[in-house]
């Protein structure tokens, strides 16, 4: 099973991705329920390293503040890191790290990031993506070789990709490795916007093995290899504590033996590392809410403005409800694609993604609000609301940005149905000339059409929420149906050409997050006690305002998707490329 429309194959389950499969109308129940929990052994010693990251962080936000403005963490304090085991945190144990799940990982850097996102992104650029290639693709002699050093700090590692012209375009990266007669590379380039790239003493790099058309691949450069140099620190606008500088290679000689993967498939392996390591910053994005959450709902209780407590005001209220909604759903969703890496699902990539842009934008709007909350006070450097904003603007940026990752998820989730249609096209031929194969064809095609529009042989998850949540299942199976229609029309419009239709894919993928998102939201309300106490209560309402907002905005996106003003939109975007300016100033 590989197309991602299943049926009753479930020895493939495993191979199927949920997420692609609601482009068939289908949701694959047993991938969204039950709700992933962990277990009572996991818990006790995640519950260790959650109290020990509390005791050596909590009451440090003056610190946190003063190397803000420094723009670097003490070495003291990288030692205190390595000390506490952070840098170890997902390396096996019988290479001296502590071996947490993917899920148990996201869950520690989410402790982190509610006291400081810097100390979120040492951590997290070491683990989520700068070593993560070793536990991935290395051999065992380089695992041998390097994790018991990256397990306890005394590598730093680091993820070199981007370069000065290639950000979200990977594949165009320049650096090169020249290979040399007698075995080994020779590397020349220069990487930008390095995290840790200034402490770190251990490199993943990327760079091009044959020629300048040739294909990436994968190595592992020390920082004492000669030739290897970084620059200053960036001066940023946020996670400013946190090392951020070029790293340089000068005629780095590259022993055989650092080649990461296999010759020519760097690109593979840039993408699967940053695929893997998405429940990091998803993580440290929840963490992040709840810190907001928490400083927003004290805050507006105290201010009191026209004699009572703005805690009172409606709009006030809106804004605490939008972020505890969004704050419940990228947990549930992060905690969801934590559980299929765990599980050895192969195909999380789009559900990765998804977490990703989710995440990271409902933090961007908790961060917002609260500060808006504190209006004047969350302005000013004497309260956290500054730093924070200042710190969360880079997670929908960096690690795949929200337009790069939207396009992914539309295309990737595409992919299926088109293929199907132009099979269909194709055997048009075949229909007449070759009627078995061409019946066989057809009635496939059409099977699949009639389960999209009747949602007959479609999973029903009506029966798998209590009765309370009937009504907003009903919603998610309604609109993923109405995707895969949308699918259709789409791709017998606009055939290939849908690639560079941008208008439309962002609105694809916006329903499909919508979607995913909010199926694990049910399934986590699903699993809990229907208890009938307040908490269990909220939590449904939780479910009930995710899926209304949800089904206005998917009802947008769709209806838009025929009826719209982008000609017009492209046009004014245009005609300002042009000027290079607003065109429209009143004196
Ligand atoms: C603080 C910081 C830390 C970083 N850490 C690392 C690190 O450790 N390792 C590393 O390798 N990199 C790192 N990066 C780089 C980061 O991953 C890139 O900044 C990111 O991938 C985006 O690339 P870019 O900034 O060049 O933007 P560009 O690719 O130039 O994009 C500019 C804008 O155009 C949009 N865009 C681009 N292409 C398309 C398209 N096809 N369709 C629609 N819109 C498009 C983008 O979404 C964006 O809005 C870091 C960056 C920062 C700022």
């Amino acid at each position: 099973m590989n197309d991602n429309n299943p049926g009753t194959d479930t020895e493939a389950i495993s191979d199927v991705s949920p997420a692609k499969a609601l482009f068939y109308g289908n949701i694959v129940k047993p991938l969204i329920w039950p709700f992933p929990l962990s277990n009572p052994e996991t818990e006790e010693m995640l519950q260790m390293v959650l109290d020990s990251v509390d005791r050596f962080l909590e009451g440090r936000e003056d610190e946190f503040r003063k190397w803000d403005e420094i723009g670097a963490q003490p070495e003291d304090f990288i030692q205190d890191l390595r000390e506490l085991g952070l840098f170890g945190l997902i390396i096996p144990e019988e290479y001296g790290g502590i071996g947490l799940s993917n899920s148990a990982y996201s869950r520690v850097l989410q402790q982190c990031s509610r006291y400081d996102s810097s100390v979120s992104l040492t951590i997290g650029a070491h683990s989520s993506i700068g070593l993560k290639g070793v536990l991935l693709f290395g051999t065992d002699a380089q695992k041998q070789k390097y994790l018991p050093d990256l397990a306890s700090g005394d590598k730093i590692a680091a993820f070199c990709l981007t370069e000065a012209g290639s950000g979200s375009d990977a594949a165009s990266i320049k650096a090169n490795a020249v290979k040399k007669p007698g075995g080994g590379w020779i590397l020349n380039g220069e990487k930008i916007w390095i995290t840790n790239g200034g402490i770190g003493n251990f490199f993943t790099v990327f760079a091009r093995t044959d020629g300048d058309s040739g294909k990436l691949s994968a190595f592992i450069i020390e920082r004492d290899f000669a030739g290897v140099s970084s620059g200053p620190k960036e001066d940023k606008l946020g996670i400013r504590a946190s090392s951020t500088t070029t790293v340089n290679f000068s005629d780095v000689e590259i022993p055989e033996e650092n080649l990461l993967g296999a010759e020519g498939k760097g690109f593979m392996i840039a993408m699967a590392i940053l695929n893997n390591g998405r429940t990091g910053l998803g993580g440290g994005s929840v963490g992040g809410m709840k810190t907001c959450i928490a400083l927003a709902a004290k805050q507006a209780k105290e201010r009191k403005q026209f004699g009572q407590s703005i805690s009172e005001f409606g709009m006030i209220k809106q804004k605490i409800s939008a972020m505890t909604v969004d704050c419940f759903a990228a947990e549930s969703v992060v905690r969801m694609v934590g559980h299929y890496i765990d599980s050895g699902h192969s195909d999380y990539s789009v559900e990765a993604a998804i977490s990703k842009v989710f995440a990271s934008e409902a933090m961007s709007r908790t961060a917002n609000e609260a500060l808006q909350i504190a209006a004047g006070n969350g302005y000013m450097k004497e309260f956290p609301y500054e730093l924070i904003m200042r710190d969360s603007r880079i997670l929908t940026i960096f690690e795949g940005t929200s337009e790069i990752l939207r396009l992914f998820i539309a295309l990737s989730g595409m992919k299926g149905p088109g293929t199907l249609l132009r099979d269909l096209q194709s055997a048009a031929d075949d229909i007449f000339n070759n009627p078995i194969k061409g019946f066989g064809l057809m009635s496939d095609y059409a099977g699949r059409k009639i389960t999209q529009i009747t949602s007959l042989g479609n999973e029903r998850i009506v029966g798998a929420v209590s009765d309370e949540l009937r009504d907003d299942a009903l919603i998610f199976e309604k609109y993923s149906l109405e995707l895969a229609r949308m699918t259709d029309v789409l791709l017998r419009r606009h055939g290939k050409a849908i690639a560079n239709r941008q208008f439309a894919l962002k609105r694809i993928a916006d329903v499909v997050i919508d979607l995913f998102v909010g199926l694990t939201v049910l399934s986590r309300v699903s699993s809990m006690d229907a208890d009938g106490s307040d908490q269990y209560q909220q939590a449904v309402s939780i479910a009930h305002i995710f899926s209304q907002k949800a089904k206005r905005r998917m009802n947008q996106n769709l209806r838009a998707m025929l009826r719209n003003e982008d000609e017009s939109a492209k046009s004014l975007a245009d005609a300002v490329f042009e000027a290079e300016s607003y065109l429209w100033d009143v004196l």
